[in-house]
């Protein structure tokens, strides 16, 4: 008997390499959400607004009041790898904004229906053009703006039939949103935010500019949080190690949940570090005498060439350098903070 013919190899489609490369960037609607406002983070912005209709599978709506995008470059804006971010490959190691793929925006046109308008400084109308697969549907149309970008992702995920079934049968990702922005509110707590579903008045989350972290959080989180959080620095320059420097507010003795919070910033990147989470979830239950789960802040700041950024496609997590002793390190300074306040604790209740 003869083996079987092996199939022929071909070139995919661009369109079909990009279709699915963007379902990866864009997982879920709160994914898009989180490179939007990276985006207008980036472009120096003062004000971030945001607008959920259905979860995010309707409308996500973004507006900042940013520096803009120059009208000549709106016909590549959405095409895959353009970026105003990187340059060069080294650019990666000193790297200082959060976007630098150029796939973000290009991955929304794939998966949804995305529509930009933007002014830039002196100009005296702005332009309003919308895209499909990476390119405009038409030339980009005047239109009244005030300062900065505006934008409209809408009907995501319409041609993926079988992500949008799962993420309409699954509580949708509104909570999800309003927990991302509340967490970029309190690390940038000189930006004001907001976020609302469409239609409704009463914004979910509202910030105004706050002169402290702990003010961000205790407008975010409640009073009830903000009053049980004690702050925490550490900074460990000792030459032969990495240098870094560290500071936030974790909860106290009196705080309690049955839940983790963990906002972790490297870098003014927001990113998970499951490491970091649990080793501090360990001096937690080992220090205090109630089984309450923490509520942590934490901004780390490294140099820039200690940390990869390039390691998902969703810049979700990041690797560091020395990553055992920096995560030794945190957990030593939040295990002598633990104690101080246990100390107090009891010395209160006896007297
Ligand atoms: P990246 O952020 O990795 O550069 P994106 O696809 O997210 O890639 O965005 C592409 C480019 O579009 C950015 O580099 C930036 O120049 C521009 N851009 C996107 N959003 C905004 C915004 N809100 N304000 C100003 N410029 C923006
Ligand atoms: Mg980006």
């Amino acid at each position: 008997a003869s083996v079987a013919e092996p199939p022929r190899i071909r070139r995919l489609d661009e369109s079909v390499v990009n279709r699915i490369a963007a379902g990866e960037v864009i997982q879920r609607p709160v994914s898009a959400v989180k490179e939007l406002v990276e985006n207008s983070l980036d472009a120096g912005s003062t004000s971030i607004s945001v607008v959920v209709k259905d979860g995010g599978l309707k409308l996500i709506q973004v507006s900042d009041n940013g520096h803009g995008i120059r009208s000549e470059d709106l016909p590549i804006l959405c095409e895959r790898h353009t970026t105003s971010k990187l340059s060069a490959y080294e650019d990666l190691h000193s790297i200082k904004s959060m976007g630098f793929r150029g796939e973000a925006l290009a991955s929304m046109t794939y998966v949804g229906h995305v529509t930009v308008t933007t002014i830039t400084e002196g100009q005296l109308h702005g332009y309003r053009v919308s895209y499909r697969d990476g390119v405009m549907e038409h030339e980009p149309k005047p239109c009244a703006a005030v300062r900065g970008t505006q934008i409209m992702v809408e009907n995501l995920f319409y041609n993926m039939i079988a992500r949008r079934k799962n993420l309409q049968n699954a509580n949708d990702d509104y909570a999800k949103i309003v927990d991302l922005i509340s967490r970029f509110a309190i690390h940038n707590s000189s930006v004001i935010f907001s976020c609302r579903k469409h239609g409704v008045n009463r914004a979910d989350v509202h910030t105004v500019t706050t002169l402290s972290k702990l003010d961000a959080i205790k407008t975010i989180y409640g009073i009830s949080v903000a009053r049980d959080l004690m702050e925490i620095t550490v900074s460990d320059d000792n030459p032969s190690r990495s240098i870094f420097e560290m500071n936030g507010f974790i909860s106290n003795a009196n705080y309690t949940a049955k839940k983790t919070t963990m906002v972790l910033f490297i870098n003014d990147r927001l990113v998970e570090c499951t490491a970091l989470k649990r080793a501090i979830e360990v001096v937690y239950s080992s220090t205090l005498p109630k089984a309450s789960r923490p509520f942590i802040y934490m901004s780390i700041k490294l140099p820039c060439d200690h940390v990869d950024v390039n390691i998902h496609p969703t810049k979700r997590e990041v690797s560091l350098l020395n990553q055992e002793s920096l995560i030794e390190t945190i957990q030593n300074a939040v295990e002598s903070k633990l104690m101080n306040c246990n100390t107090t604790r009891t010395f209160q209740t006896q007297t």
